[in-house]
């Protein structure tokens, strides 16, 4: 298993980078180095909501099938995608900013909107699925318990 480099190798990181239901592991070498760079150069806290999951789990929370957070430890599969806290506007720029920098073509916003209709950002997933289409920058609602589909 790779140890995620400076900024995700904690164990709380790497627990968290785990699928959540039966703890398959495998983030892709490549996307875990430019991760790290992101945080460097964002240089605000990245808190990881998801990594790795494995098609079980996926399926569940609605995923779709070629989630880029799919991890199979049968095909060899590895995850390319992770899902970061994102507090308010401000982190959402900086994390924008380092992901950017750090070369990630794949950036998703997710939102809720409140009872008075305000937007505030929920989490922010960016991949390094390089089989999708790139220069996408987009806003997504979030609803608990679902993928939403990245
Ligand atoms: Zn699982
Ligand atoms: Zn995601």
């Amino acid at each position: 298993m790779n140890n995620g480099g400076k900024y995700f190798s904690g164990k709380t990181d790497q627990r968290r980078l785990s699928c959540q239901h039966c703890d398959d592991s495998g983030m892709d070498d490549d996307f875990m180095i430019n991760a790290n760079l992101a945080r460097k150069y964002a240089g605000v806290l990245m808190v990881v909501n998801s990594g790795a999951r494995c098609p079980v789990h996926n399926k569940k929370i609605g995923g779709v099938a070629n989630s880029s957070h799919v991890v199979n430890v049968k095909t060899g599969r590895k995850a390319k995608a992770m899902d970061v806290e994102a507090l308010n506007w401000w982190m959402v720029f900086k994390i924008v900013y380092g992901l950017n920098r750090a070369g990630f073509k794949r950036i998703f916003i997710y939102i809720t909107i409140t009872k008075t209709l305000r937007i505030k950002p929920k989490h922010i997933h960016f991949d390094g699925d390089h089989t999708k289409p790139q220069e996408l920058l987009g806003i997504k609602t979030y609803h608990k318990g679902k993928s939403g589909g990245n």
